[in-house]
Formats: C-alpha cells, sequence, structure tokens
C-alpha cells in the first residue's frame, strides 16, 4: 500500500511537470486524458486529506508561470477555469451544492460547446481592439496583441447594432478561445510532411505556441481563429445573462458558437450534452465536453469562486479513451485450451463510458515489454467496444520496492500441482500434456456432476462422445445440442437420445451456486459457491464483482479471489456465458430460508435418517455452513455416535456445542 501522503506528494510532482511541458513550452508529455486522470486522483486524495494540499499542488492554480518575452498585463478579474464533472450524478450534485447556497432560487442552465484551445481576453477601448491577453495564471497574463491581430476573425472595430451601443462606449473585455480548426491543423502537417519537416502534435498546444511566438510574420502563416464566449464590463448590469452575452457578440460582429443554448431543465441539459456526444467530431474544431452554467449573471456572480473555479460553472467532460490506475495484482487465468494468460487487477476505473477492472497482459512477452509490475500506475486504453488494454506504464510513479513480474514463478505459485510449457516460437504458456479436448471432457462431466448441475445421463461416456463427435466446444454448447445431432452419434438410439435432451434442458434454470459451482472455477467449491452467490445474488453482479468485494466475503481469500477474477476476466469465459444467456439457462437465486443463517455444522460418525451430503444440502438451503472440520467458527458438532477424543477437544477449545442427530433433526426442520 502506498501511503496517501507520498502519493500526493509524488502526484503533484508529476502534474506540474506536466503542465510545465504543455503550458509553458506547448509540448505535452501525457494526452489530456492521462493528464486529467491523474489530476482527479490527487483532488480526490486532497479532498479526504486537506491537510495535505500543498500550496504548489496543480489543484491549486490555474494555468502556469509566464515564459517571458512577453509584457504582463494584470487581468480586470481572475480568469478562472472550471470544475470537471463526468457524468450525470456529478453535474446533479454541482446543482445541490448551488441550491445550498442561493436557497429558493430556481435555476437556468446555459450550456456551450467547450472549445479546446487557449483562453485570451480582448480589450476593445470604445469599439476599437486595443490589447489581447492571454490567461497565464489566471491574474497575470502575457500581452500577445501583435499575434492576435493578425488573426482574421477578431474584428479590430467592432460593429454598431441597435441596442447594443453601449458595448462600443468604454471598455468592452471579450473573453473566448484561440483555436486552430481542425481542417487548417491537417493542411498545415500535410505541408510540413511534404517538406519533410516534424509533425506538430495537437491543434491546441500548436495555437498556444503559435500565439506566444515572438515573430508575428510567423504567426499570421498559421491559421487560427477565435470564439468568444464572454462579454465583461464595468457594469455588471449591462449583461443580465450569459444568452444575452452571446447575442450582443453576434450583434457586434465577434464569432462565438451557435450551438450554446438556454434550459430549464437538467434534463434537457443532459439531452444536450449527449446530442454532442454524438456530434462532437463533426465540429470544425477540437472539444473535450461542454461548459454548463447559470445563465443569470447576477446569480452567476453571487455563487462566487471556490479555489479557482466559479461556482456557478462546470466543465462537463466525454468518456475519456485513457485514463490511469494501479495494478493491484497480475493473476493468471487458465483458458480451454489450457493456455495460461497473465491479467492485470487494478482498482476499478471508468474508461470510454466503462468501469473496468481488469485487462489481459496477454502473455509472458507482453509483460516484458510493457514491464508492467503490482503497484505500477498503468495507462488503461479502450477505443470504442474494443476490450481495455494497458498501454503503457508511468515509470515517474514507480515505487522503489517494486520487482519486474516474475512469470514462471507466478505460474508456480498459482498452480502448483500443474506443469506448463512454452513451445519454441510461441508466446504462450499451456499447461503441459493438456489438450483443450481433455479440459472440455473434464469440465463437462464437472458441470453434469451431482452437486452441479445434476445431468445424471451426462456421464463420462457421452461426454467423451459428445466431445470428439466436435458438438460440443464448451459448457453453453449442451443447450444447443439437437436430438438429430445426438442420434447421428453411435451410441445413442431414439430412447436415450430425448433422454439426454430432456435432461440436459430441465437444468435451465439451475441454482445460482450450483452453476457458480459447475463453471469449474479453481478454488471455487460448493461452499464458495454459496458464499458467493450470498453476496451477489445473480449471475451479473459476480461477473462485475472486484477483488475488494470478493476479498470482504468471509472465506475468500486472496488466492480464491485472484481465480474468480481471472476467470470472469477470460474472454472466452465471458463469451461463453454470454452463450449460456442466448441459449435460455438463466440461473437463479434459490430462495433459502435463513434460519441457519450464520450457524455452521459439523457432522461426524454416521447418522441414521439422512447421509452427509444430504446435511450438507439442507444446512446450506438455509443459509448454513457445512463444514469438515471442527474450527474456531463451528458451532455446533453433530455427533453420530461416539465424538473422538481429539475433535473432542477442539469442539472444547472452540466453544462448539455438541448436539445429536435428533437436535440436527429440529435445527433442519424435519
Ligand atoms: P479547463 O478544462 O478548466 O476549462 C476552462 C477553460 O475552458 C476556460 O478558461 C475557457 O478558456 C475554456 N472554454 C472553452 N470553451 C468555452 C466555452 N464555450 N465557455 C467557457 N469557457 C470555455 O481548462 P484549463 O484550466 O485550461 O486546463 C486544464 C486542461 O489542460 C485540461 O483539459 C488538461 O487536460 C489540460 N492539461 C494537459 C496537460 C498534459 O500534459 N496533457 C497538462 C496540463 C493541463
Amino acid at each position: 500500500m502506498i501511503k496517501p501522503s507520498d502519493r500526493l506528494h509524488e502526484l503533484k510532482d508529476l502534474l506540474n511537470e506536466y503542465s510545465y511541458s504543455y503550458h509553458v513550452l506547448d509540448r505535452p508529455s501525457v494526452s489530456d486524458a492521462v493528464y486529467d486522470s491523474l489530476f482527479q486522483e490527487l483532488k480526490q486524495l486532497e479532498a479526504t486529506h486537506p491537510d495535505l494540499i500543498m500550496t504548489d499542488s496543480p489543484t491549486q492554480r490555474v494555468g502556469n508561470e509566464l515564459k517571458g518575452g512577453f509584457q504582463k498585463v494584470t487581468h480586470s478579474s481572475r480568469m478562472l477555469s472550471l470544475n470537471d464533472v463526468f457524468d450525470r450524478s456529478e453535474v446533479e450534485a454541482w446543482v445541490v451544492r448551488m441550491d445550498k447556497a442561493l436557497p429558493g432560487k430556481k435555476h437556468e442552465f446555459f450550456a456551450d460547446i467547450k472549445m479546446d484551445g487557449l483562453a485570451c481576453a480582448l480589450i476593445y477601448q470604445d469599439g476599437v481592439f486595443v490589447q489581447a491577453v492571454t490567461r497565464g495564471d489566471s491574474y497575470i497574463g502575457e500581452d500577445v496583441t501583435a499575434n492576435v491581430r493578425t488573426i482574421k476573425n477578431v474584428p479590430l472595430r467592432l460593429r454598431s447594432k441597435e441596442g447594443y451601443e453601449f458595448l462600443l462606449e468604454g471598455r468592452t473585455e471579450i473573453r473566448g478561445e484561440i483555436v486552430m480548426l481542425k481542417k487548417d491543423f491537417d493542411a498545415l502537417n500535410d505541408r510540413q510532411a511534404k517538406a519533410g519537416k516534424p509533425l506538430f502534435a495537437n491543434p491546441r498546444n500548436l495555437a498556444a505556441g503559435t500565439i506566444r511566438q515572438l515573430d508575428p510574420k510567423l504567426v499570421s502563416e498559421r491559421p487560427l481563429s477565435f470564439r468568444a464566449y464572454d462579454i465583461l464590463r464595468q457594469s455588471n448590469d449591462d449583461i443580465p445573462t450569459n444568452m444575452f452575452a452571446y447575442e450582443a457578440l453576434s450583434a457586434i460582429g465577434v464569432s462565438r458558437n451557435q450551438q450554446a443554448s438556454v434550459f430549464t431543465e437538467l434534463n434537457d441539459v443532459m439531452m444536450f450534452v449527449d446530442e454532442w456526444d454524438a456530434k462532437r467530431h463533426d465540429l470544425p474544431f477540437n472539444t473535450d465536453g461542454l461548459v454548463i452554467k447559470l445563465n443569470d449573471r447576477q446569480q452567476f456572480s453571487a455563487l462566487g469562486v471556490v479555489g479557482k473555479q466559479p461556482r456557478a460553472a462546470v466543465a462537463y467532460k466525454y468518456a475519456a479513451e485513457q485514463a490511469t490506475t494501479i495494478v493491484k495484482d497480475i493473476v493468471i487465468s487458465l483458458g480451454r485450451t489450457g493456455a495460461a494468460t497473465p491479467v492485470a487487477v487494478f482498482d476499478p476505473v471508468v474508461v470510454a463510458g466503462t468501469t473496468v477492472q481488469h485487462a489481459s497482459l496477454h502473455n509472458a512477452d507482453e509483460i516484458a515489454r510493457l514491464d508492467v509490475r503490482v503497484g505500477d500506475t498503468v495507462v488503461i486504453f479502450k477505443a470504442g467496444d474494443i476490450i481495455p488494454q494497458v498501454e503503457s506504464v508511468v515509470k515517474e510513479l514507480r515505487r522503489d520496492n517494486t520487482k519486474p513480474f516474475d512469470y514462471e514463478q507466478a505460474l508456480k505459485q498459482q498452480y502448483p500441482e500443474l506443469q506448463f510449457e512454452r513451445q519454441a516460437g510461441e508466446a504462450v504458456y499451456r499447461v503441459k500434456g493438456a489438450t483443450g479436448e481433455l479440459l472440455l471432457k473434464k469440465g463437462l462431466e464437472h458441470y453434469a456432476s451431482r452437486s452441479a448441475l445434476d445431468i445424471d445421463t451426462l456421464g463420462e461416456k457421452n461426454v467423451t462422445a459428445l466431445v470428439d463427435a466436435g458438438l460440443v466446444k464448451d459448457l453453453a454448447d449442451i443447450y444447443a445440442l439437437t436430438i438429430e445431432q445426438v442420434l447421428a452419434l453411435d451410441r445413442f438410439a431414439a430412447i436415450s437420445a430425448r433422454k439426454l435432451i430432456d435432461a440436459i434442458h430441465d437444468k435451465r434454470q439451475p441454482a445460482l451456486e450450483r452453476f457458480v459451482y459447475g463453471l469449474g472455477i479453481r478454488h471455487v467449491g460448493t461452499q464458495t459457491a454459496i458464499d458467493l452467490t450470498k453476496t451477489f445474488p445473480s449471475l451479473e453482479l459476480l461477473r462485475d464483482a472486484t477483488m475488494d468485494q470478493l476479498l470482504a466475503i468471509n472465506g475468500v481469500g486472496k488466492v480464491v479471489a485472484e481465480s474468480i477474477v481471472a476467470w470472469f476476466s477470460d474472454e472466452d469465459n465471458q463469451s461463453m456465458l454470454d452463450k449460456f444467456g442466448r441459449l435460455g439457462v438463466k440461473p437463479l437465486m434459490t430462495k433459502t430460508s435463513r434460519d441457519l443463517d450464520g450457524i455452521a455444522i459439523v457432522v461426524t460418525g454416521s447418522l441414521e435418517s439422512l447421509s452427509r451430503d444430504e446435511v450438507a444440502e439442507l444446512v446450506r438451503q438455509k443459509g448454513g455452513t457445512f463444514q469438515s472440520s471442527v474450527g474456531k467458527d463451528t458451532t455446533y458438532l453433530v455427533s453420530g455416535g461416539k465424538v473422538g477424543a481429539s475433535k473432542l477437544a477442539k469442539a472444547n477449545k472452540y466453544g462448539t456445542q455438541i448436539i445429536d442427530e435428533a437436535a440436527l433433526l429440529k435445527l433442519l426442520g424435519k
């Protein structure tokens, strides 16, 4: 475990480094998604440990130090940044915060597309452009007037329009974003490529780098555009709402986004969010989300500023395809064919809109290539619907005490009784001597066995016949078998074929714990299956169980939890589970009475009325635990005859009550 204070320090320093490359050098060293992900982690750490917040934390400031070479200008009011939100619940929480600060006020929302460029303030005196200032550190910016003058859509004189003449009197400050349109960026990069020059990384940093060029001639060769989002006047009353500001911008001839809209209902804001999530790639410039603010400017200023962000606005960030997280473990899953696949298990993280908590590392070579280690901070990547991948390791955040992952050692540790081999030229280790068919036969026999699905006609011989004929390729396939297919095999006649199919179909709604046991997950015996399904009463819930949730279950330790996570992370297993669903197999949670909840029972000797298996089944049905030997949590030792000395001693030691068969039957309600 990393100490929060250490992590906090390391994140702070690294983010400041990234920020320097991004803001000062205009040469980002990581993607914005990676920066944002680490930034969120730092913010959360600071929220839980406010005493550890340092003044040089990137959460405490806007932008970065100034580069020099330009005149410094103090802003008329701070140029702030915005608080990020990532989903509807965070937007709702923001509204609740505003309600608390301004009780009884009805909100009207104003939403616009957030441009990914650099912020700039244009100052007009009596309608004439006099100065352009970058955001800088939010208080002081750089005078980039000469460069901004080259931007063709920045009016050198504001237009006069009826009703808006006052904006041409005195000082009018117009704030907005300088962007490079995607088409201009592509054309510029094409020219670079043709000239054999290095390509630019992205339009945002190119725009920022260009505007801070000391040579305006060079700037004029790079097509930049300006889009406004704010007007500031000496008197706040001049501009009552943000929508009014936008209308005024158009009236006086300043470009602004036409998509900006006003909403009274949060639901409609969210529909706007979704609409632009789908259409954002068609916009002429890059965007990473929307800006949502209160429309009423009086309310806006009444809500004030918290830290470096106004309380009355948020930036809604669209799902990024990258995020960072910490690798908690690397486990190895055994696939259907006996192939051993390493899987990275990490703290659950949202990537491209879904929560992921494990990713295949494919094979030992890939682990070595990435040099991914337990405890590392990694970048997870997920494009569209594609399966999440570990893209890289954030080496700067690596702890000193981590060791390279020893694959063979891990195989030995996780599967001590198995031997593995790696054929020449193959990247994958496989169980020695095991073929896919052999493992499938064993798996199917286990699935059909008495304690699992209890399909009595599906014994060893029938399993062999079905697998050898290629009719069954995984457990789920048995539900797709037809009479005709089975009849075509030597072993079957009309009656036996019908019996087999009926017996299989009878088990389309097995008890969930039997089904889970039947899947043959290593270390998941009947009792563990029951324990699991008590906490996760459906297959869907169990599929998504996190390592921490599993470890919280009594009786589930690290080895078991790892094995479960590894099993569910296997792509073949996932598609098999989907297939079960498609074929109508719906495991159900059995309605157990809870009479024996928390009670553990051991039987010694033989009983007259019930077999040991029957007792076990009945105990479990009532929510109790059936154990094979007396331990510290055993409630009752049922004696079928005389109790041996060692059992007696243990029972005494652990305070286990010794009862007879009659008392047991009473407990079981017989
Ligand atoms: P922010 O995300 O806090 O957004 C606030 C800014 O959005 C405003 O100042 C304004 O300029 C702009 N904006 C764009 N469209 C707008 C609109 N329609 N209405 C109002 N405002 C609008 O931005 P920030 O404080 O400039 O910087 C944080 C960003 O910088 C993050 O996205 C982060 O990923 C990036 N960053 C990246 C790295 C890296 O290494 N990749 C390093 C540092 C920062």
